[in-house]
């Protein structure tokens, strides 16, 4: 049988009731049996089969015994330019400067267009990568090479006037416009965010699809993004325009959104929400 046939037998479309107690895991298995209908069994059953064609949970590896050095100093550049930075509990803001401190020691960050590259550069090009690696690995972003920064929009090879480029091994990034996006951190653009998804993205093939998820969230994966990319190409998605462009900036369109208007992402896309919140393994606050 078909994987589409597959879907088809056991998927019969139906309002969709979430229930937000349990774990990630839980939660998604609630919206696959409520959005379906489906039993428990059928539920297990199709992780089995989507096991079965080798669609698995790559373990990730654990973290790399590097010690890098937070500066201090740090602190007051994240407070006047990373909105997000004062907002973080305790827990999260300790992992969240340890990852920052290793993205600016591993990562070669490179002017162009006659830009200075400082550290309040770094830190806040390295704030909005870390804000999606928060409860990722970050050997993740290990491929990452170097990070090209440009004073303001600036031209593709193909002339088209871009704020970022983000790739498996590099990140080109517009200064001026990743400041506007994160001085305004609930309108749902921020370069940062969107380039350094698509370095997540491309880590196995960029597809639209990031890495390392389970079975179960695969298919959902799949399913939800295909749906939602239908919507955008007709015009009729809650996501900005540019995610009909492909699947690709589908993903990194919705990972802007989820970190800058998660409630309202939640209210009106509970789907999509919650697969992302999956994938992150973070839920950013406000969404409740
Ligand atoms: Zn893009």
């Amino acid at each position: 049988m078909g994987i589409g046939a597959f879907f088809r037998r056991l998927f019969r479309p139906g309002p969709i009731q979430v229930d937000y107690s349990g774990t990630a895991d839980d939660r998604l298995k609630s919206l696959w049996r409520e959005r379906h209908k489906l039993t428990g069994h059928a539920v297990d059953e199709l992780t089995k089969e989507l096991a079965r064609r080798g669609i698995e949970m790559r373990s990730a590896e654990p973290e790399p015994k590097v010690e890098p050095s937070f500066d201090p100093a740090w602190r007051a550049i994240l407070q006047k330019r990373v909105p997000f930075y004062d907002r973080l509990p305790p827990a999260r803001r300790a992992r969240f400067e340890q990852k920052l401190a290793q993205f600016v020691e591993t990562k070669r960050f490179v002017p162009a267009d006659g830009m200075t590259i400082t550290d309040e550069v770094k830190v806040v090009i390295a704030a909005t990568a870390c804000r999606l690696m928060i409860n990722l690995p970050i050997l993740f972003l290990e491929p990452l090479q170097w990070v090209k920064v440009h004073p303001k929009a600036f031209r593709d090879s193909s002339g088209r006037t871009v704020c970022g480029i983000g790739c498996r091994e590099f990140v080109e990034i517009a200064w001026r416009e990743l400041l506007q996006g994160l001085k305004n951190p609930s309108d749902g653009f921020n370069p940062g965010y969107h380039e350094f998804a698509h370095v997540l993205d491309a880590l196995d093939g960029l597809d639209g699809v990031p890495p390392c998820l389970s079975p179960l969230l695969y298919g959902y994966w799949v399913e939800v993004m295909n749906e939602e990319f239908v919507r955008a190409v007709r015009g009729q998605s809650w996501l900005s325009p540019y995610s009909a462009t492909d699947k690709l900036e589908l993903f990194a369109v919705a990972t802007e959104m989820f970190f800058e208007m998660p409630k309202t992402m939640r209210t009106h896309h509970p789907d999509l929400f919650e697969i992302l919140a999956a994938f992150y393994r973070q839920r950013p606050s406000g969404s409740r």
